[in-house]
């Protein structure tokens, strides 16, 4: 079963993404807990979850893929900035729990001329004094393209950061094909290769979400430029490939690629088409 989806619209509540995930063929989707440039958050109706959960239940939905505001920067520079992502994170943790059991991804965040090894200890405390033994949400960080002083483009860095987290079992780690590709590295040609060094400096058992994303760019090019699947550097013969990939075809696939509804409806017809079941 290929669990796919694309990043939904939030304001009209879970039963409606819900809804609007299966119009589109989708049995999973990512969607932002919040607007995704500011910080405000609409208050979530226990009623709205539940005709969710049992929505979800009756069409099989897999795990869902909430994502964090991009603006939830855990290692600023400035403190109150790292202070008020670090509320951010707190505060989506409760509200992930009105679906339980889902993941929560998050970009690990820019160090800002710190350096990458401060940036790394800032957002590993961050999640040190955030994460609860009895929450049921999996927080994933989110590989990188590289941009600016992004942490999280090199599996060393995922690494060095899960290690520092004490309750590592409530950690994952989510890959989107755009940022592997504009990270450097091959997807194309070596996907076997990659996913090798994923597992040698990572551990595969971690990766637990893709991002399914073409790119506007050519390898190695760090911008993060999002391209529709097919229609840019890494084409629709390597994404296949990625979805079928026996480490990687049992996990949600979600597109954040540049397309409306009906875009989003063609492709995932397209790569339910190009599974193999
Ligand atoms: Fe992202
Ligand atoms: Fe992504
Ligand atoms: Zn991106």
């Amino acid at each position: 079963m290929l669990y796919i989806g694309c990043h939904l619209p939030s304001s009209k509540g879970y039963l409606a993404m819900g809804k609007h995930a299966l119009a589109l063929g989708a049995n999973t989707f990512a969607f932002f807990t919040r607007n995704p440039r500011g910080g405000s958050a609409k208050p979530i109706k226990e009623s709205d979850a539940a005709a969710f959960r049992a929505l979800a239940e009756e069409n099989g939905f897999g795990t869902l893929v909430a994502h964090a505001p991009y603006t939830m920067n855990l290692c600023s520079a400035d403190p109150s900035i790292r202070e008020f992502a670090r509320n951010m994170l707190a505060d989506d943790m409760l509200r992930m729990e009105y679906t339980p059991g889902q993941y929560y991804n998050f970009h690990p965040g820019s160090h800002v001329q710190q350096g990458v090894e401060a940036g790394i200890g800032q957002i590993a405390d961050a999640l040190n004094a955030v994460l609860k033994p009895e929450q049921t949400t999996t927080v994933l960080l989110e590989g990188m393209a590289g941009k600016g002083s992004e942490i999280g483009s090199k599996f060393e860095e995922l690494r060095a950061i899960l290690d520092r987290v004490a309750l590592r079992e409530k950690m994952g780690v989510c890959l989107d094909t755009c940022h592997l590709w504009e990270a450097g590295f091959d997807i194309v040609n070596d996907l076997d290769g990659v996913l090798e060094e994923f597992d040698r400096i990572v551990g595969l058992p971690h990766l637990k979400a893709m991002h399914l994303n073409d790119s506007k760019n050519p390898m190695g090019a760090h911008k993060d430029r999002h391209e529709k699947i097919g229609q840019g550097h890494i084409g629709l013969d390597a994404l296949a490939r990625v979805i079928n990939h026996p480490a990687l075809r049992h996990l949600p696939f979600i597109l954040e690629t540049p397309n409306e509804d009906e875009g989003y409806a063609a492709e995932i017809a397209r790569l339910r088409e190009l599974y193999v079941e």
